[in-house]
């Protein structure tokens, strides 16, 4: 299941958008192929959850993309329909390069006003110093990148990020106020669960749906405080 799909013409959808009575409406008179899975491209059904949270679901039970594809291509399209459904435009994919040359792919990138901004989806770990370097390649293009990981992988990074808190801000004494989530101010990351409803997850087990995130972003709620990336 998932909560954004690619309508038949290629915009992305975001079910939580759609009032229940217009989403049931399109239950009952949607055509196979009016929605696209973002995972496969696969014909999707418009289904409700016994929690009344509206999705999407293969038609078919399968699904051809291999898993640890999956939440990647589900984490851009719910960022790209939640943007969709504030009338931003986003883009997926798009390369960019640093005044030093050095190139990049952004899962996507949108501007607003003077502002652009990468929302980066990475759903294995990869070791800090990666995560800084390509943060590092974005500033210096003059974009600002927000990182959405899957749980385990923030898990994992957050051990690396609290030792380095720990010892550059705190001389290596754990603080009585505690050090949050453990993550850096210059490296503002966050979960996203893809699986059940699509949720960004930050602060301590605070969620906001990625609609709240990303306007979070844009009016500067979402902000360091204390060793956790957090909405204010
Ligand atoms: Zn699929």
């Amino acid at each position: 299941m998932t909560q954004s799909a690619w309508s038949r013409d290629g915009q992305p959808v975001d079910a939580t958008a759609i009032p229940s009575g217009e989403w049931d409406n399109l239950k009952r008179n949607s055509q196979l192929g009016d929605f696209i899975m973002p995972c496969c491209k696969a014909p999707a059904v418009l289904k409700t959850s016994i929690n009344n949270i509206p999705f999407f679901a293969h038609h078919a039970n399968e699904c051809d993309t291999a898993p640890e594809t999956i939440w990647h291509k589900d984490g851009k399209a719910a960022v790209l329909a939640a943007l969709n459904s504030m009338g931003i435009p986003g883009r997926e994919e798009v390369q960019g390069c640093s005044p030093d040359g050095d190139k990049w792919v952004a899962d996507v990138i949108f501007s607003v006003f003077d502002r652009t901004i990468v929302i980066e989806l990475q759903r294995s770990y990869q070791h800090l110093r990666d995560f800084k370097r390509r943060q590092e390649r974005y500033i210096a293009s003059g974009v600002e990148c927000y990182w959405l990981v899957r749980k385990k992988t923030f898990m994992t990074l957050g051990k690396a990020t609290s030792r380095l808190l720990l010892k550059r801000e705190f001389g290596n004494v754990y603080p009585p106020g505690g050090i949050g989530t453990g993550m850096l101010p210059e490296l503002p990351v966050a979960m996203l669960d893809t699986e059940a409803e699509q949720l960004v997850q930050f602060g301590m087990f605070k969620t906001a749906p990625v609609k709240v995130w990303l306007a979070g972003i844009l009016d500067g709620a979402y902000q360091y405080r204390g060793g956790t990336w957090n909405l204010g």
